[in-house]
């Protein structure tokens, strides 16, 4: 019943396996529309570029054609089908990264190889556009930080390698450009180390409140349990009996231990709720499933038959059950009880069967007297007489 302790993301620290791996179903569910939207706006952008290559250095805008639409954009498309297979499967986050890692050294590296054959030309743009593309793949894209920083670092190695393509007298102004780069990608690391810490926070305060929710739905309803069961016998109480009382006529059996007063003033009431609790999983055992039985209180029990049986028919069923026990009763023989039947509607019925008891008792106990009307039918008599 204690709460579930729930980890606190304590970043870079994971969740526990389990935890984390709901974290991440959790996490790509909602993610999933955002990262395929967001690849494909990238994308498109992408392309775009090509219209500044057609501007600045026409004489590659061939090359560039082939580069952006015959390999990085079926590579990136190809790359989102994978991953929405594969997230109906399971987390896809490892393979969000790999996409995302994967197409920011893919375009990185193709805009170094289309500045490569356009020396001079396209430096200043293509430089301008690097701060957008480290933004959009390290913050945009809202990979896990941890693959954001993989990302990161593949871009800066394709960035280096791009511009050592480019001069090859590569010198300060290079490296500055380099170290800017990198610097705008740090920032943006930051930031998405700071998105995911608060998705983790809140991941873990809306687990938190779904337990507490769980938990007090099963206290509920073990309380409601609790509410109509009777804790000695575990039978239902009066409440829960009246709770299941059909409308129509039933049978009524009011069950009475016999000389229960004795048994416990010779074996002390600790033995006696052991044999109540004996008796009741005899009226139990021998009851029919749609039967109701309940312990009205003390020693006294009832069974309501709701499909309209024969009443003293079951109470000879009830009275043998429990002889059958043959629990010894320290004043001699063994512990029996005496029922009474009745038929009708319920309250009647009860009242009936009630009285049948007394005069069950008044008869010598150990049978089962049926009241029909105001007519007493003693039926079925037991063989111990007191
Ligand atoms: P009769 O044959 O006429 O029914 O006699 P009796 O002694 O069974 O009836 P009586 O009403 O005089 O005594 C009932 C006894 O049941 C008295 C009480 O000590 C005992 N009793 C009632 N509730 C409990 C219980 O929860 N546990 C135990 N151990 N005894 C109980
Ligand atoms: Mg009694
Ligand atoms: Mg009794």
């Amino acid at each position: 019943m204690t709460p579930r302790p729930v980890p606190l993301p304590r970043f870079p620290e994971l969740f526990a396996p389990d935890v984390e791996r709901e974290y991440r179903v959790a996490r790509n569910a909602a993610r999933s529309r955002w990262f395929t939207l967001t690849a494909v706006m990238g994308l498109l952008l992408f392309d775009a570029y090509a219209l500044v290559d057609a501007v600045l250095a026409p004489q590659v805008l061939g090359l560039s054609l082939a580069l952006r639409f015959g390999l990085v954009t079926p590579l990136v498309l190809a790359g989102l089908l994978l991953r929405s297979r594969r997230l109906r499967a399971e987390p896809a986050s490892a393979v969000d990264g790999l996409v995302a890692c994967g197409t920011a050294v893919l375009v990185v590296a193709s805009l170094g190889v289309v500045q490569h054959h356009a020396p001079g030309a396209l430096g200043g743009a293509y430089f301008g556009g690097s701060f957008v593309v480290v933004v959009f793949f390290v913050t945009l894209l809202r990979t896990d930080v941890r693959w954001a920083a993989g990302c990161l670092t593949a871009m800066l190695a394709a960035f280096a390698w791009g511009q050592a393509l480019v001069g090859a007298d590569s010198g300060p102004v290079e490296v500055a450009a380099l170290l800017a780069v990198a610097v705008s990608g740090l920032f943006g690391l930051v930031m998405a180390h700071d998105v995911e810490r608060s998705e983790r926070a809140r991941f873990t305060a809306v687990r938190r409140e779904r337990a507490l929710a769980a938990e007090r739905e099963q206290l509920i309803t073990a309380l409601a349990e609790a509410a109509v069961r009777d804790e000695l016998t575990g039978l239902l109480n009066r409440r829960g009996l009246a709770e299941r009382l059909p409308a129509g006529p039933v049978g009524v059996l009011v069950v009475d231990v016999d000389h229960f007063k004795q048994y416990n003033d010779r074996v002390g009431h600790l033995q006696g709720d052991r044999c109540l609790a004996s008796v009741a999983a005899a009226l139990t055992a021998g009851s029919r499933p749609d039967d109701v039985v309940a312990r009205l209180g003390g020693e006294e029990f009832v069974v309501v038959l709701t499909d309209g049986g024969d009443a003293a028919a079951a109470g000879e069923r009830l009275r043998t059950a429990v002889r059958d026990l043959a629990l010894p009763h320290p004043a001699g023989g063994v512990v029996t009880v005496s029922v009474g039947a009745a038929t009708g509607a319920w309250e009647q019925a009860f009242a009936q069967a009630d009285r049948a008891v007394y005069a069950a008792k008044a008869a010598g106990r150990d049978r089962v007297v049926e009241r029909v009307a105001e007519q007493v039918v003693e039926r079925l008599v037991g063989g111990v007489a007191p």
